[in-house]
């Protein structure tokens, strides 16, 4: 990765960890969970509200941590709103392939590009868990858990 990209993405994540999107409690949320990573202290919920096709039409998410998991958690919001349960499970696959540099056959789709941004984890490990925090979470969610740990 060049230095101007690795800026750039810099630059995104801190922005987004600042001014967080979808950054509120849900009254009517019909599934969330409760995210934690000790290793670095990122505590999140995540709300979401899923419609009777299982689709979500409402993601949203509070707590506190550094910004990578703040970024991560705000795009990864944005991006689910009118994504079915399946399409939601299949995105984290592939953010999670990316985060870790494995290869399990999953791709972003092109419309969540800006993922990428979240990439440079790669190179640190212990900053793998910080981004995939919000989507263990969403997952966890989705699956009617109440709460997951990154240990
Ligand atoms: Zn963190």
């Amino acid at each position: 990765m060049s230095d101007e990209l690795r800026e750039l993405y810099q630059e995104v994540i801190l922005e987004h960890g600042k001014n967080p999107r979808n950054f509120h409690a849900s009254d009517d949320a019909t599934n969330e969970a409760r995210g934690n990573n000790p290793l670095c202290g990122d505590q999140l919920v995540i709300y979401l509200k899923l419609d009777g096709d299982k689709r979500v039409v409402d993601a949203s998410f509070l707590g506190k941590g550094c910004a990578i998991s703040m970024a991560s958690a705000s795009m990864m919001t944005e991006l689910l709103k009118g994504r079915s349960q399946d399409e939601a499970q299949s995105l984290f696959e592939a953010f999670h392939d990316m985060c870790t540099g494995e290869d399990n056959g999953h791709e972003l789709p092109d419309d969540v590009e800006k993922l990428q941004v979240l990439s440079g984890v790669r190179e640190f490990p212990t900053r793998v868990k910080c981004a995939t925090l919000p989507w263990h979470t969403m997952v966890a969610a989705l699956q009617g858990e109440d709460e997951i740990s990154t240990e």
